[in-house]
């Protein structure tokens, strides 16, 4: 860490908190946000001084590269606040390293460490009574990058602007979820986008997942653009579990590597299940439906930690997966444990915890 950054870093507090109007009993996620937020711009090939200053909009040229050429990327991450008061990070520094690579996949500067976990810990300091204890509270972290230069040409900005926002989070019990597998849509292509972070391939996932909403299903699990393997969700990666054996895909240029994914396929080995890391073929698990010995599907990210998932449609037939009891479930036994853990409400063997 580069301590003059952090030391020549500008702090401009609200006259007023909002945290007493703020009901955290009754959390919509992400929709509102603390008091403040840390900026910081590039201009002339070079990051500027940080900022934290009051939440508010901000100010951009109506032609502004982002909003014509999407050159957007941004990141998801929790902090948790232990009884003691403590606050924690969960893996920070794959979130910093998911970012620049999502940076230069789109053609943005990247970012040094200081100003993206230093400068996310100031924030937090400035913002840690907005970190609620107990389990299932956190604090969701939206770390971005939008490119500011003004021009309708298509070729990259040279002026970009980086900002963290925090918006307090509570878990919930959103029920399982019924999916339906792409065959026709895509969200990712091989040499595309697919694994970084970018704001199109969100947006390029609406059309086709409102198409499968009004067909009675929550989400759509990508497939290649082949469609014969599955690939993950909207913002979570995919886990099967056939028998005892739990498979996800590998990650490629078309799947983001998603932290709760790794962490969850660390754990699982930890506590002895058997995971492979392999392409998952479509037909395979339509057999394994039909044969009874697909177990479980649920999906990983940060903002659910897991979801289950009741069963999904292909083409026109539905597949009901069984109906697992709570204590033998894969998915609630591996989501426990991630929680647990990301509230240091037990050891963390992989130091994972900062
Ligand atoms: N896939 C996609 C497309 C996502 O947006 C996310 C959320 N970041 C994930 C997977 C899960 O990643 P993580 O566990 O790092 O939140």
């Amino acid at each position: 860490m580069d301590s003059n950054i952090l030391n020549n870093l500008q702090l401009t507090k609200v006259a007023v908190s909002k945290i007493d109007t703020f009901d955290f009993e009754n959390v919509k996620f992400g929709a509102k946000f603390t008091d403040h937020m840390l900026t910081c711009a590039y201009k002339n090939g070079e990051w500027g001084a940080l900022e934290i200053k009051p939440y508010a909009p901000i100010t951009l040229d109506p032609s502004a590269r982002v909003f014509h050429y999407g050159q957007a990327i941004f990141e998801g991450m929790k902090a948790y606040k232990q009884d003691n008061n403590d606050i924690w990070l969960f893996r920070p520094d794959e979130n910093f390293h998911r970012f620049n690579k999502s940076a230069i996949r789109l053609a943005m500067p990247t970012i040094d460490e200081t100003r993206f976990i230093g400068g996310l810990k100031e924030l937090i300091k400035v913002e840690k009574e907005w970190v609620r204890k107990g389990l299932g509270n956190s604090l969701y972290i939206r770390p971005f990058m939008i490119a500011t230069e003004s021009g309708v040409i298509a070729s990259p900005s040279s002026e970009f602007l980086f900002c963290i926002l925090l918006s307090p989070a509570k878990s919930y019990y959103s029920g399982k979820i019924k999916v339906q597998i792409a065959d026709y849509y895509s969200r990712a292509a091989n040499g595309g986008i697919g694994a970084a972070k970018a704001a199109g391939n969100y947006s390029a996932q609406f059309y086709p997942t409102k198409l499968a909403q009004e067909a009675g299903y929550n989400q759509v699990i990508w497939t290649d653009s082949t469609h014969t393997h599955l690939e993950e969700s909207g913002t979570m990666n995919v886990f099967f579990r056939i028998n005892d054996t739990l498979y996800t895909a590998p990650t490629s240029d078309r799947i983001l590597d998603g932290v709760t994914r790794k962490s969850l396929i660390a754990l699982a080995e930890h506590l002895g299940y058997q995971v492979k890391i392999e392409p998952v073929k479509v037909e395979a698990i339509i057999q394994a439906a039909k044969e009874g010995s697909l177990k479980e599907i649920f999906g990983a990210g940060t903002a659910a930690v897991v979801n289950q998932i009741e069963g999904f449609a292909y083409k026109d037939d539905y597949y009901e997966l069984p109906n697992i009891a709570d204590e033998d479930a894969y998915a609630l036994q591996l989501k426990n444990a991630l929680t647990k853990l990301q509230n240091k409400l037990t050891d963390d063997p992989f130091n994972w915890t900062v």
